[in-house]
C-alpha cells in the first residue's frame, strides 16, 4: 500500500444480461504488473548524458520535471505550440496524438492537470527500446492527475509510461507505448480518441464525441437514478459523477484495457485508487457506457443500470483495498436496484449445501453462466443481510471491511470476518450458515 499502484484503474462492470439489464463484477484491471519489470541497468536518477553536452543541466530528472510541467500546463491552456516544443517528432503517431489531444481537451472543464515523474520505478527502457532511439533514451513512469471542475474533489491518478530522449534542447517526449511489452500500458482517455464535448446537467455530466452516439435523455435518467441511489445508500457520498460515452465498443475496449469480452457488459463504474501509507482513496469516479448495448435499452432499464453503477460510485468513499466483489455487487443489486439484475434462475437451481460466496475472479471469468451465478449469489446473500439486519447494517459491514484493511493486517477473508464480527457479532461463516438455513 505504500507504493503507487500501477495500472490503477479499478472497474466495476455491469453485465449485459439477456434476462435483464445485467449485473456487475469488481475487477482490478491489473494490480501486479510491476512484477513484469526487469531491473534496468540505467539508474532512474542518473541518465546517461554525454558530459560534453552543453545542455547537460537540462538532462536530469529536474529537467524532465520541467518539461512535464510545461506540457501539462499547455494541456490546461489549450496551447499546442508548447506541446509541440517538447515532442521528439511531431509527425510521429505519438506526436500527432499529443497535438490532437490539446484541441480534443479544449472543452473539458479541467480544474487541474498535472504530469508527475514518479521515481518509484526505474528507467523501463529495454534493449529493444534502446535500439530504436538515440543514446540515453529512457522510459519513465509518470502519474497523470486530472480533475474535472465541479466533479473531482481529488484528481484522478492514472499511469503513463513515457519514452523520453535527451537532446541539446533538453528531454523530448517520443512515445507512450514503449512499456507495453512489459505489460505496462499508458492510460487512454476519451480525448485520445477524438474531440470531446461535455454536457453538464447539475450533478451529472456526459463526456462524449460530437460525432458519437447522441446522449439525449441520458442525463435526465442519470439525475433520476442519482436521486434513487442517494436514497438507498445510507452513507455520505459526493452525489455527482461524469459519464463517459465512447463512440463504440471498440473504443470502450481501448479506454478500459480489459481482456475479457466486452459484449457481455453494458456499463462500468471506474475509479483510480490512490494509496499511501495508511490511507486508501478511490478518486476519479466515472461511469463508462458500452454505448451500443446501453443506449438502445428501454428507459427504465437504462435507469436501473445507472442506479446500479451509481451505487458503486456511492460506496467509494467507504471503500478499501480488500472489499470482496460479492459485497460490491451484492450491494449494487440488493440496495441499489433492489433486485437481482439477472434473475434468480441459476441460484434457485442450487441445493442449499451448494450455495457459497463467489470469489472475485468468478465475476469476470468462467463463462456467462458462472458469471451470472456469481451475481445472483452476491445478490441473494446481501439481500438476506438487508432483510435480516437492514440496509444500514449492510453499509456498516462495507465500511468496516474498507476501514479494517487499513488498520489491521490480514487477507481479504480475515478482513471480512473481522468486520462481520464487529457489525453482526458473528463470523462470516456463521452469517453464511444462517443464509443457507433460510433457503
Ligand atoms: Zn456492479
Amino acid at each position: 500500500m505504500q507504493q503507487p499502484v500501477l495500472l490503477r484503474r479499478l472497474g466495476l462492470a455491469t453485465l449485459a444480461g439477456l434476462l435483464a439489464a445485467g449485473c456487475a463484477g469488481s475487477i482490478v484491471v491489473d494490480g501486479g504488473a510491476d512484477r513484469a519489470v526487469a531491473p534496468a541497468p540505467v539508474s532512474a536518477t542518473s541518465p546517461p548524458v554525454s558530459p560534453s553536452d552543453a545542455s547537460a543541466g537540462l538532462l536530469d530528472d529536474a529537467g524532465l520535471r520541467t518539461v512535464l510541467d510545461d506540457v501539462a500546463e499547455a494541456f490546461l491552456r489549450a496551447d499546442p505550440e508548447s506541446v509541440r516544443a517538447h515532442l521528439l517528432d511531431e509527425e510521429s503517431q505519438f506526436g500527432v496524438e499529443w497535438l490532437e489531444r490539446v484541441s480534443n481537451l479544449a472543452e473539458v472543464p479541467l480544474a487541474s492537470y498535472a504530469l508527475e515523474l514518479d521515481e518509484s520505478l526505474p528507467d523501463l527502457a529495454t534493449e529493444r527500446v534502446r535500439g530504436q532511439y538515440p543514446d540515453g533514451v529512457q522510459v519513465r513512469y509518470v502519474v497523470e492527475r486530472h480533475a474535472i471542475d465541479g466533479f473531482d474533489e481529488t484528481p484522478a491518478a492514472e499511469d503513463l509510461f513515457l519514452t523520453v530522449v535527451p537532446t541539446r534542447d533538453g528531454w523530448k517526449l517520443a512515445s507512450d507505448r514503449d512499456a507495453e511489452a512489459l505489460g505496462l500500458v499508458s492510460v487512454d482517455h476519451l480525448w485520445d480518441h477524438g474531440p470531446v464535448r461535455v454536457t453538464i446537467d447539475g450533478p451529472v455530466a456526459a463526456l462524449h464525441h460530437p460525432d458519437g452516439p447522441a446522449v439525449g435523455p441520458l442525463l435526465a435518467e442519470a439525475r433520476s437514478a442519482l436521486r434513487t441511489a442517494t436514497e438507498r445508500w445510507p452513507l455520505a457520498w459526493p452525489e455527482r459523477v461524469p459519464i463517459i460515452v465512447p463512440r463504440d465498443e471498440e473504443e470502450l475496449g481501448e479506454l478500459l484495457h480489459v481482456t475479457f469480452d466486452l459484449s457481455n457488459f453494458v456499463a462500468f463504474a471506474t475509479a483510480t485508487p490512490v494509496s499511501v501509507l495508511g490511507t486508501y482513496e478511490l478518486t476519479g469516479s466515472r461511469i463508462v457506457l458500452n454505448p451500443g448495448r446501453f443506449l438502445n435499452r428501454a428507459p427504465e432499464t437504462r435507469e436501473s443500470i445507472l442506479v446500479h453503477e451509481l451505487l458503486h460510485v456511492a460506496t467509494r468513499p467507504a471503500s478499501g483495498p480488500m472489499v470482496p466483489s460479492w459485497l460490491e455487487e451484492g450491494i449494487a443489486q440488493a440496495l441499489g436496484e433492489q433486485r437481482s439484475t439477472t434473475g434468480t434462475r441459476l441460484v434457485d437451481a442450487l441445493g442449499t449445501s451448494s450455495v457459497a460466496l463467489p470469489t472475485d475472479g468468478e465475476f469476470t471469468v468462467g463463462g456467462r453462466d458462472r458469471i451470472f451465478l456469481s451475481y445472483q449469489l452476491a445478490w441473494a446473500f446481501v439481500d438476506h443481510l438487508r432483510r435480516t439486519h437492514g440496509a444500514d447494517q449492510v453499509a456498516a459491514l462495507y465500511e468496516a471491511v474498507g476501514r479494517g484493511a487499513l488498520e489491521e493486517p490480514g487477507n481479504e477473508a480475515a478482513q471480512v470476518d473481522r468486520a462481520a464480527t464487529e457489525v453482526f457479532g458473528r463470523s462470516l461463516e456463521a452469517l453464511v450458515q444462517e443464509w443457507r438455513a433460510t433457503r
